[in-house]
């Protein structure tokens, strides 16, 4: 498939969406959720069955609109204007899968940020204990199946964890967070959460037991942040602070 035969509705979709994927990676090493060339960020593209993410090993400050990759919905580079050298992200297969699985997602975020992962190492859920969390994740953040990259294990294991959850965010286990939202700038807010909850609940367990947070109040909390206090935001998970 050749970007350059597409309609000029795709043709500027993705131009969009490159825009926003590369704007958005900025985020990452500002928010200190990466190292390196760890982490990447997609979106899925408006009206296509297409999605942008990061190119595999380019450093941060070299992640312009014009090094985005472009994907089908099985994961596969199409011929988006990029040098054949540039290769997608290597965890765009559980991106793809995520997206194949989950309509109502529009981004996917991917990072090894140090609480998070922390929690993943030791396959423990973060516990409620936090109205933020009950307000973002609607519960715990849950803990995903070890999976090994390469194949569809990691999006398998993302999409089944989710589905008993009302979290945008999921521990794989071993591994570190991956994070979804209805664009990618919400799956961004997630990702950037996740890590502030980890390391939160984190430093309350070096004082003590945290306190739990009853069921109703949870439900009462996560309902009343995404449905009534976000009226008028860009998206269902993007609210006002
Ligand atoms: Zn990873």
């Amino acid at each position: 498939m050749r970007l350059s035969e597409q309609s000029a509705a795709v043709q500027e979709a993705v131009a969009a969406a490159r825009e926003r994927v590369a704007r958005l990676h900025a985020e990452l090493p500002r928010n200190d959720l990466v190292v390196w060339t760890a982490g990447n960020v997609s979106e899925r593209v408006a009206g296509a069955d297409l999605f942008v993410i990061k190119p595999s090993g380019v450093s941060y400050d070299e992640l312009t609109p014009e090094v985005m990759v472009v994907c089908t919905l099985d994961g596969a580079k199409i011929d988006d204007g990029t040098p054949g050298a540039l290769v997608p992200s290597s965890d765009t297969a559980a991106h793809a899968y995520v997206y194949r699985h989950l309509a109502q997602i529009g981004g996917v975020v991917h990072t090894h940020s140090t609480y998070a992962t922390a929690w993943a190492a030791r396959g423990e859920e973060i516990p409620c204990v936090l109205t933020m969390m009950a307000d973002e994740f609607g519960g715990p953040v849950p803990v995903g199946p070890f999976a090994i990259i390469g194949d569809d294990s990691i999006g398998r294991g993302i999409v089944e964890t989710l589905a008993g959850s009302r979290s945008p965010a999921v521990l794989m286990r071993n591994h570190g967070p991956f994070t979804v939202g209805a664009d990618a700038r919400a799956a961004v807010k997630a990702a950037v959460m996740v890590e502030e909850v980890a390391r939160t609940v984190h430093l309350s367990r070096q004082l003590g037991n945290p306190l739990p947070i009853a069921q109703g109040h949870i439900d009462s909390l996560h309902d009343r942040y995404q449905n009534v206090y976000g009226q008028g935001a860009s998206s269902p998970k993007e609210k006002k602070a």
